[in-house]
């Protein structure tokens, strides 16, 4: 048993000043003010400094961690997350894999929650294939631009369906409801994202029934179709404001340069507290910044110039979400833990809760990680 004292709780729209945790085999047996917690005769005691203590992030799309790609090496992606506070994740496979390629990734990352080496990783995220070729989707080499084929999916569907959590696809691909229909009765609690699109509300909201309820990084790779001349169209970025019942991916770099601040903050206020999701997304690419972006260093190019997702850790996505809009430190703990959480159902974790998993971190004011604990047991005290 484990008891934390001298923390400040971060619940989910409030604050517990003076406060303890008890816990215990891997779950939240007791918390609230210190003094009306009795500490049980053997527990183990830290001080916890002064610090917040929140629920561990949860980190829904990131294709690497720690300089490694969850594809090369799930083991030291998920380590490195793990120290920055990322209790949970789902590496992303992108659509620029060809066949065999989503299948040996799949098998990597079932290979990895199968060792129980990867304790975060609660499943995967499949970026693709089917997007729309036009939006950050690799325009000339991508691999599945031509038409859907169940022969070409159904040995990839059949592999990952113990594991996919997410499917992000472009709903205006010919063929897609197949595709959705047949994916969903094989995952039935499957969630559907529109990912790299340019789809009309219509062709959006024809997927909500099956369970499309995430925006895949909201207003990064979406078109916009103006309906008439000097009329503001109506696309992907609207629809998915428009509706209550969808979430929004956000990826928050310190620049603004993904989603400005203005936008962010337009955002927040249209979706609320309980419908933002930070994201990292991040991935490894060593081309260099295109002109206009000197000093950029949280953010990846490709050699076109594009931008292709960040090298940030979800900590630091939402230290940047504090600075660009100004909302509190519980806010978005919400949208890091509590919100990734309710939308893959994993009612275990996202809050301080009786019951719930010990998955905790410690952190200062500024999102800055100070110590992790996963299932209860301490992981280590400090990043760098
Ligand atoms: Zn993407």
């Amino acid at each position: 048993m484990l008891a934390i004292k001298n923390i400040t709780l971060v619940m989910k729209d409030h604050l517990v000043p003076d406060a303890m945790l008890l816990l215990d085999q891997g779950i939240i047996r007791d918390y609230g003010e210190l003094r009306g917690t009795p500490v049980p005769a053997g527990a183990q005691i830290v001080d916890g400094g002064g610090l917040f203590a929140g629920p561990g992030l949860i980190d829904i799309h990131t294709h690497a961690g720690g300089g490694a790609i969850f594809t090369d090496d799930p083991g030291r992606a998920s380590r490195n997350l793990l120290a920055h506070g990322v209790t949970g994740v789902l590496p992303a496979l992108y659509f620029s894999l060809d066949k065999a390629g989503y299948l040996a990734a799949i098998d990597k990352i079932n290979n990895a929650v199968a060792s129980g080496n990867c304790p975060n990783i609660l499943g995967c995220y499949m970026e693709g294939p089917y997007l729309n070729p036009k939006f950050g989707a690799d325009r000339q080499n991508n691999p599945w631009q031509g038409p859907i084929q169940r022969e070409d999916y159904l040995d990839i569907l059949e592999r990952v369906a113990r594991t996919a959590r997410v499917w992000a696809l472009a709903p205006e691909r010919e063929g897609i409801g197949e595709f959705v229909r047949t994916v969903k009765a094989a995952i039935p609690d499957i969630v559907f994202s529109v990912a790299h699109s340019e789809a009309s509300p219509e062709q959006i909201e024809s997927l909500i029934p099956y369970g499309l309820h995430l925006a895949t990084h909201h207003t990064n790779a979406t078109g916009d179709l103006p309906k008439y001349p000097e009329v503001r169209g109506v696309c992907v970025d609207e629809t998915v404001n428009y509706h209550d019942d969808i979430y929004a991916e956000l990826i928050c770099d310190s620049r603004g340069i993904h989603v400005a601040p203005y936008m962010l903050r337009l955002i927040e206020k249209i979706k609320g507290k309980d419908k933002l999701i930070l994201i990292s997304d991040a991935y490894i690419s060593d081309a260099p910044a295109p002109p206009g972006y000197d000093g950029v260093t949280d953010i990846n190019f490709d050699y076109a110039g594009e931008i292709a997702g960040s090298k940030l850790t979800l900590e630091v996505a939402c230290r940047n979400m504090m600075v660009h809009t100004g909302c509190s430190l519980a806010d978005v703990f919400r949208y890091a833990s509590a919100n990734p959480a309710r939308l893959l159902g994993l009612s275990q974790f996202g809050e301080i809760g009786l019951g719930r998993a010990a998955d905790i971190i410690l952190v200062d004011s500024w999102m800055n990680v100070r110590q992790v604990i996963k299932n209860g047991r301490i992981i280590q005290s400090e990043t760098e």
